[in-house]
């Protein structure tokens, strides 16, 4: 805006506001006028470009400028356009009444809005969560401090690899991230996309980050490990406090959560994707894992099931603790339904906590407040009376606490259903402050002797058609038409001159009128002061607030885990040290999408490599994530889609599935292919899972048969982690004969009998029974599956014959036809056809197959 900036005949309104865009300068900043938010100069045509405002010109005595304008009470939606567009947004709010102020209204930046650290309700979705997250690196060790400044939930740890660094923020998913000097971290590979902001060495040297930790807690050493994480924790507080209006330690961040990645299955983005835990790729089926399992009542549950579908548990007794919660509630629907139904008054009270600490809840925040600590004597009792003996619910029991002083200050001081607007009155209910009520008995007083007045004044003056009236810029008079002006008394003066009436006071009005305003003023005041201790008073009990909120959250979970696992039939999974051994296992979504779902068995000893073989759509990929979904489920403490599983706890899912599925991205799939592959290799132990689907599909059939097969060999001999390997390389069935570990299991290509009985004929869909079996496929499934599909017998039987190596390699009927790219080459017949062959040549040398869609593929084909 050097433009602007650079005129020194500003108003001191626009001074005022190029002062505070100075103080935030890596933000566009709002700056309150009334009723609007308003940006002027080049700030204004970029909101109204992006919000779809219009641009209006504004006129004072130095010029005129363009200005656009926010409503201040429907900014959220306008806020959440500018976050998209990529904009840290500050907010300078008016932070004195403009009727109080002795010339320009002073205006301060209260919260700075970034992607990472919103807190307003309208822009965040209901139980997610919303993480700004800071990366440090002390040598090899990197440490990842994240901050939910809705809640206040503060998450610290750290890892000692990249792939682990990786892996911790792809779930986070933090909206934004805080880079610092030291390059710990490269955004641009992570998953989530997140908002980038440079924080200076400043804000992470160890000096401050210790300051900034011991506002926080008491000694941080106890906290948090290491130069690295105590920097990455005070840098994303730091950077939270700043976002809030910077002034100190953030009340509602009550405590530091250290993890270590260690005690949680490792899930990086790669297996969270695949496994479609949170987010579909496919286009048509529009459930996910969480989607299915989501049965939580309230936001709290949401969010803290999400947590622990993103960290699965590693260790046996907590994942017992947990199944024992979930079986008690699942074995006893009443208490369970009881419970839940109690649960669903509970509103978001992790949030509520966070705004009333910052001193941003209004009186509704208050009741909802209230009727969620209602609802807990309720839940108590419900979990009173689930049977069994869960030492987890026992614990809840304890935990959940009724905050009772609170719930009683809000219920005696805030009417039960009160205004938005704070500063207005309507706030606090009669009873609670005799002063108040006293002021609010004179306003009550003067009203109805104004009520009364009409009738009085009409018998004085003997005027029938007298009445008394009040409008805002007048306020209160009496209105005698202009027939009866001559009977109008002494004591009237004239207040006002209309058509045909004419409005008066009397002395005795205006004195009313005097004592009803000042009453109503000094009782809206008080109301607010009242309003604001009685807040303040409720944030003395954040932390207890946070603890209960904490306790429902995980009991909404339990719930909700222990309700789809009735719903949907699951069974309680064992542990053992032998491998998988699942029966008659299901994909827990595609179960839901399908009208009818194969169940199958899994049978995987400790250290097997296990060959998966069959036609495409056959049903090999399914079961392999149904197989590492029972896992992830079981070692989140969940039930299983089976009707037993015993399992071992894993340490880590990894995944390599379907190559064709990233070709939208730039790198080569291939590349990307033989990434994943590697850190695979390099990071499962005899402890992890593994799913390797079509591995060297990117490459020639050669050199994608030889990695597959060296893949395989690896895996079983170096790492021996369980893996599921599905291939089309039929060869690698042979594994089995030479390694003791490999076995193979396939999906045949047969088809069920159609419903009527009739022969399968041509044309009909090609359709596969979806049951696993032992062995390997047979050779010429692909034979097969042109044959159901209706491809001519000749085609078929020559088919077979070449599979089967019976047949030669021509069949005599036309030698021309065998024509092969290297024949074209080489040489060829009449000049025209040489010259035509040398550019088809040309063209399909060109073609980058590693980076051609199937789309492009088949156009080149066609061409
Ligand atoms: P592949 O990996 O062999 O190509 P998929 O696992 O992708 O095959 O399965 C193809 C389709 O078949 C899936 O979209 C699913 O709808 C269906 N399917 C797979 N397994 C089963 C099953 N066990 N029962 C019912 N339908 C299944």
């Amino acid at each position: 805006d050097g433009m602007v900036d650079a005129r020194d005949d500003l108003t001191p309104m626009l001074r005022q506001y190029y002062e505070r865009c100075a103080e935030y300068e890596d933000a566009l900043l709002l700056f309150q006028n009334g009723d609007f938010y308003q940006t002027y100069c080049d700030a204004a045509a970029e909101v109204a470009r992006v919000c779809e405002l219009t641009l209006t010109q504004r006129e004072d005595s130095t010029g005129t400028y363009p200005m656009a304008g926010i409503p201040v009470d429907s900014a959220a939606t306008y806020v959440e356009r500018l976050l998209d567009a990529g904009y840290r947004v500050a907010v300078a709010e008016q932070v004195e009444r403009p009727e109080e102020a002795s010339g320009l209204v002073e205006r301060a930046v209260t919260q700075v809005i970034t992607p990472g650290t919103v807190v307003d309700d309208e822009l965040l979705g209901a139980g997610t969560k919303n993480y700004v997250a800071a990366v440090t690196r002390e040598g090899s060790t990197r440490a990842v401090a994240a901050v939910d400044a809705a809640t206040g939930e503060c998450l610290v740890t750290s890892v000692t690899d990249e792939a682990g660094l990786y892996a911790e923020l792809d779930r986070l998913a933090p909206a934004e991230l805080l880079v610092g000097p030291d390059a710990a971290v490269d955004p641009a590979a992570l998953a989530a996309e997140p908002m980038v902001t440079d924080h200076g060495a400043a804000t992470t040297d160890v000096e401050t980050a210790t300051e900034t930790l011991s506002s926080y807690v008491a000694r941080p050493d106890a906290v948090v490990e290491g130069d690295a994480e105590r920097r990455a924790c005070g840098a994303a507080l730091a950077y939270a406090e700043w976002t809030q209006g910077g002034d100190g330690p953030l009340a509602y961040v009550t405590r530091i959560r250290r993890h270590d990645p260690r005690e949680s299955l490792g899930l990086d983005s790669a297996a969270i994707r695949s496994l479609e835990l949170f987010e579909n790729r496919g286009a048509g089926a529009s459930e996910t894992l969480f989607d299915v399992l989501d049965d939580t009542a309230c936001a709290l549950g949401r969010r803290k099931l999400d947590g622990w579908l993103r960290r699965p548990l590693v260790d046996r007794d907590r994942i017992e603790a947990r199944l024992d919660a979930v079986e008690a509630l699942a074995d006893d629907a009443l208490a369970r339904e009881a419970i839940r139904d109690a649960l669903d008054a509970v509103y978001d009270l992790e949030r509520l906590a966070g705004r009333v600490s910052r001193g941003r809840a209004d009186a509704r925040d208050l009741r909802s407040l209230r009727a969620t600590l209602d609802a807990v004597p309720a839940v108590l009792a419900g979990l009173d009376d689930v049977g069994g003996d869960a030492a987890r619910l026992h614990d809840l029991e304890e935990r959940i606490d009724p905050v009772d002083d609170a719930r009683d200050l809000i219920e005696r001081a805030i009417r039960p259903d009160p205004p938005v607007e704070v500063t207005e009155g309507g706030v606090i209910r009669e009873g609670f402050d005799d002063e108040l009520d006293r002021l609010r008995e004179t306003e009550r007083e003067g009203r109805a002797w104004v009520a009364e007045l009409e009738a009085r004044e009409r018998e004085r003056t003997g005027i029938d058609s007298l009445s008394v009236g009040h409008n805002q810029v007048h306020g209160y008079y009496i209105e005698v038409t202009d027939p009866n002006l001559d009977r109008v008394p002494d004591d009237y003066t004239r207040r006002q001159t209309l058509k045909n009436a004419e409005r008066f006071y009397t002395p005795a009005l205006k004195r009313r009128e005097d004592e009803i305003l000042g009453a109503a003023e000094r009782a809206d005041t008080l109301e607010y002061e009242r309003f604001r201790e009685v807040r303040e008073s409720v944030a003395a009990e954040t932390d207890r607030i946070q603890a209960v909120a904490d306790a429902l959250a995980e009991l909404d979970a339990l719930a909700a885990l222990a309700a789809v696992a009735v719903d949907r039939h699951y069974a309680r999974p064992t542990f053992h040290d032998e491998g998988i051994a699942v029966e008659a296992g299901r994909h827990p979504v595609v179960e839901v999408t399908q009208d009818r779902f194969v169940p199958n068995d899994a049978d995987l000893p400790p250290g097997s490599v296990t060959l998966v073989t069959g036609p495409n759509m056959s049903g090999k990929s399914t079961y392999m994530r149904q197989v590492a979904l029972i896992v992830v489920l079981a070692q989140a403490g969940s039930f299983v889609p089976a009707d037993a599983a015993h399992l071992p706890v894993v340490d880590r899912v990894f995944t390599r599935v379907g190559a064709s599925d990233d070709i939208a991205g730039g790198q080569s799939t291939f590349m990307r292919e033989m990434s994943e592959l590697t850190s695979i290799l390099h990071e499962a132990t005899s402890d992890s899972l593994v799913l390797l689907d079509e591995v060297g599909r990117g490459t020639s059939t050669a050199d994608g048969r030889a990695i597959a097969r060296a893949t395989a060999e690896f895996l079983h001999d170096e790492v021996g982690a369980t893996t599921l390997f599905a291939t089309h390389y039929h060869d690698l069935t042979r594994l089995a004969e030479a390694y003791s570990r490999v076995r193979n299991l396939h999906f045949a290509a047969e088809r069920p009998d159609a419903a009527d009985g009739r022969p399968a004929g041509d044309g009909d869909d090609v359709a596969f029974l979806h049951r696993v079996a032992e062995g390997p496929a047979s050779s010429s499934y692909g034979v097969e599956v042109a044959r159901m599909a209706g491809v001519p017998d000749p085609v078929v039987e020559r088919s077979r014959a070449l599979v089967d190596g019976a047949a030669p390699e021509t069949n005599g009927h036309d030698e021309g036809a065998q024509m092969t790219l290297a024949g074209i080459d080489a040489e060829g017949g009449d000049a025209a056809a040489d010259d035509a062959g040398a550019a088809l040549v040309a063209t399909l040398r060109e073609a980058d197959l590693a980076r051609t869609t199937p789309i492009e593929a088949l156009n080149l084909l066609a061409d």
